[in-house]
């Protein structure tokens, strides 16, 4: 897409020397993207061809960014089911599948998953066995829940990621509100988590939307501030920053809200912009 927005924005991300993310100063590049974002908004929306990735950066091209994709989900719902590891994810299949039915075209799957390495740590030690490592676990579901959706599936190696393997570059998480988001074309690749608390939203229990959509955003927030990602570079005058996008499936008043508690536990690091409606 190429248009006044993206040139502009272009041109600012050359400056900043391409994808080297690290060594910018953080309250510039979110400044910049962000009055890019709320001036061009619309930009931002595109339903062709909508994909179901994990929330990572580095994993790009999704329209709905949930852990895994959705393995977090479907590990919480069979667990509130009463099943543990393995037998949990697959009794939560089905309210994955309920989420994304209808808001994508493909499945994917990527090197490196975080989220797949969340739930593999509580699987048992047979069942870990079985899948060798996160990754495959990742791949196991995906294929899944392609299959349920009767949708594509895709695998997103590290080659193909905006990322290096060895960390996370995002400077920012969009928590939206709507099924249909897509920053691939706006924003340099690699900048920002996307958690898609809009599909959540279809659950008809709202309690366990919002508690799994702040559970994911949190998750996006430790390991954007941590270790591996900004680390001593996230600070109160530079903060990683939440952008709620509302939607058609939830106000900004409620991502707002569920934004500011989120951002609470991480005092000096992270903050909430005033967010937009798409
Ligand atoms: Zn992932």
């Amino acid at each position: 897409m190429e248009n006044h927005y993206n040139r502009k924005l272009k041109t600012t991300w050359d400056r900043f020397g391409g994808t080297n993310l690290l060594h910018v100063p953080l309250a510039e590049i979110n400044r910049t993207i962000y009055d890019l974002l709320n001036q061009n908004k619309q930009a931002v929306i595109i339903p062709a061809y909508r994909l179901a990735g994990c929330m990572d950066e580095g994993a790009g091209g999704k329209s709905v960014g949930l852990g895994g994709p959705g393995i977090v989900l479907a590990f919480h719902a069979g667990t509130k089911q009463g099943k543990q590891g393995w037998q949990a994810v697959l009794a939560g299949l089905d309210t994955t599948a309920r989420v994304l039915d209808g808001d994508v075209d493909a499945v994917s799957s990527h090197d490196g998953c975080g989220a797949c390495g969340i739930v593999y740590d509580l699987l048992s030690g047979e069942e870990q066995k079985q899948f060798a490592d996160s990754d495959r676990l990742g791949v196991a579901l995906a294929k899944e829940l392609a299959e349920k959706l009767s949708v594509d599936y895709k695998h997103i190696p590290y080659e193909e990621m905006t990322r290096q393997a060895s960390g996370h570059t995002a400077r920012m998480v969009f928590y939206t509100g709507t099924e249909q988001f897509n920053i691939d074309d706006c924003l340099p690749r690699g900048i920002a988590f996307t958690v898609s608390r809009g599909s959540l939203q279809k659950l008809e229990d709202k309690e366990f939307a919002a508690e799994i959509g702040k559970f994911l955003l949190d998750t996006a927030c430790r390991i954007a501030t941590g270790d591996h990602g900004l680390a001593e570079l996230a600070t109160s005058l530079s903060p990683f920053v939440i952008v709620p996008a509302a939607g058609s499936r939830v106000s900004l008043p409620i991502l707002l809200e569920e934004s500011r508690e989120i951002a609470a536990k991480y005092p000096g690091n992270v903050t909430v912009l005033d967010g937009f409606s798409l």
